[in-house]
């Protein structure tokens, strides 16, 4: 689709995580298209991807396609804290990795011309949308995302995981969640509360516009944030 619509060949893709949504889809890309990806998100394919379809064909159905998907070795790998430009003919496009977002393996795209920012998951589209910790490490995607955010010019445009264009200021919510979380969290366990208790008082109800709400929240971010802060005391 893309070679119709920009008339263009795809010379790159860029594998902002191992996230089935974000990486499967190598295997059709053109065979000269170049992969680029993490390190880490390599390493994880390398090791964890028949796994990883399980997961996927467990939570979203069988005989959906994922059945048949390959995995494909990147050309170009990312390392910790990278940060390399690729060359698209008189445009430059920079894949920064800003540290732990989501995966460990994150990669942002941006491209200073149009000052436009691809994300990947660690932002998936705007409010009243929240950051999936599927991984843990609360901290570190915080200061991951206010990295990115105060990289960014302020009329830059962001592109996110899943989602319309959004602006800087649209990131702000992201972070003002997860620092609620951080704040409500830290005081349960300077109380002494059982991470059950935790889950039960920290609601944060001005964040619960987002239909996953119910399933991200109790169920993923208040459980990564309690281990986090509790294993950094
Ligand atoms: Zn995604």
């Amino acid at each position: 689709m893309v070679a119709k619509e920009a008339k263009k060949p795809i010379i790159y893709a860029v594998n902002t995580s191992f996230h089935g949504d974000h990486s499967y889809g190598n295997m059709y890309l053109p065979k000269d298209t170049k992969i680029i990806q993490h390190e880490v998100t390599q390493d994880y394919i390398d090791h964890h991807f028949e796994q990883d379809t399980q997961f996927m064909m467990q939570n979203f159905g069988q005989g959906r396609g994922i059945e048949e998907i390959v995995p494909v070795d990147a050309d170009i790998l990312v390392g910790k804290g990278g940060d390399i430009k690729v060359d698209l003919g008189g445009k430059s496009v920079e894949i920064i990795d800003f540290g732990f977002a989501q995966t460990g393996g994150d990669l942002f795209v941006w491209e200073p011309e149009s000052k436009t920012m691809w994300t990947g998951n660690p932002i998936i589209t705007v409010k009243p949308s929240l950051p999936w910790l599927l991984d843990g490490h609360l901290l570190e995607t915080l200061a991951s995302l206010k990295a990115m955010k105060a990289f960014l010019p302020e009329d830059a445009t962001i592109v996110p995981g899943h989602g319309s264009p959004m602006t800087v200021e649209d990131i702000q919510w992201h972070i003002d969640y997860l620092e609620a979380v951080k704040t409500g969290v830290q005081e349960a366990i300077d109380e002494g509360l059982s991470l059950g208790e935790t889950v039960a008082r920290v609601k944060l109800p001005e964040f619960q516009g987002y239909a996953l709400y119910g399933w991200v929240h109790p169920g993923l971010n208040v459980p990564a944030a309690y281990r986090d802060l509790s294993a950094n005391k």
